[in-house]
């Protein structure tokens, strides 16, 4: 999955520190990433590049936020609206999900996250007033009233829902994504993951579910989600009653015909995945 970047490791620890020429600075504007595509490969800026660039254009080169260390590398937010820089560009956040290597793209993931958390709370909530970075801890505060705003983390689950040798998949509507996925949704305030599982399935495709079980968990800061996926198994013998706004595809797909995309990104393929390898031990078809 994107966080799977062993040996390698996300250092999230809040610091305040200055970058160094190699760290990596990160630039983002709508939902596009500043980066720069080489053999398939993404790369971000430098400091060294960036402050180059700015000398060039004769601009000030603009505070930087550090955001987290990727194995040697530090990264960090630069607080401008605009950049070029030759060989880079603007591009879709959906794009940098094929690019490699995975590291860069948990990343960019990643940095995105803290971005938009950031970008969304310049000012106070309450009284309207421009928010300050707190100075020991991640955390944004109104100097008028006192409001604290901390990182903001959206539940979401992710459901496989099993009946004997078939999987539920699903396709959306109107997404960009066009591969299969399993019923998805967001936790609503006041209810239990496991009542988000319930919920999201009979509101998707009409369906009663048991056995609610934890799978695993995925930081997917494309969303600013963090994902929880669960497997359950049908508990109905009604047919599924698809939701046409949310889907466009809902069905019952045999082991046997669940497709391996080999992104090795997300959740929802490895849950695909563990399905399908699960009954083909069953059947002894693989060991
Ligand atoms: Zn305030």
């Amino acid at each position: 999955m994107i966080q799977d970047i062993g040996p390698k490791h996300l250092n999230n620890h809040f610091e305040k520190k200055q970058p160094n020429a190699k760290d990596k600075v990160m630039l983002f504007k709508d939902k596009m990433i500043f980066v720069r595509e080489m053999q398939n490969e993404a790369q971000f800026l430098s400091f060294e590049e960036f402050v180059s660039i700015c000398a060039k254009k004769n601009r000030p080169v603009p505070g930087c936020i550090y955001i987290f260390t990727l194995g040697n590398e530090a990264y960090f937010l630069a607080e401008m609206e605009e950049m070029e820089a030759e060989g880079y560009e603007y591009r879709k956040m959906f794009d940098l999900r094929r690019m490699q290597p995975k590291e860069a793209v948990f990343a960019g993931a990643t940095a995105w996250h803290l971005y938009y958390w950031y970008h969304t709370n310049r000012f106070c909530g309450v009284c309207g007033k421009k928010m300050i970075h707190d100075e020991k801890e991640r955390m944004m505060r109104c100097p008028a009233c006192g409001n604290m705003v901390f990182p903001r983390l959206v539940p979401a689950v992710i459901v496989g829902v099993k009946d004997g040798d078939r999987l539920l998949m699903t396709k959306y509507a109107g997404r960009e994504y066009k591969r299969y996925a399993l019923i998805a949704g967001f936790t609503e305030i006041g209810e239990t993951m496991e009542e988000t599982v319930s919920r999201e399935v009979m509101e998707e495709v009409g369906l009663k579910v048991k056995n609610i079980t934890y799978y695993k968990s995925q930081p997917w800061g494309f969303d600013s989600d963090l994902l929880l996926g669960f497997y359950c198994e049908l508990d109905d013998d009604r047919p599924i009653r698809m939701d046409e706004d949310e889907l466009s595809i809902a069905e019952w797909v045999d082991y046997k015909d669940i497709p391996d995309y080999h992104e090795g990104l997300s959740l929802t393929e490895e849950m695909m995945n563990v399905f399908k390898k699960q009954r083909k031990k069953l059947h002894g078809e693989e060991k």
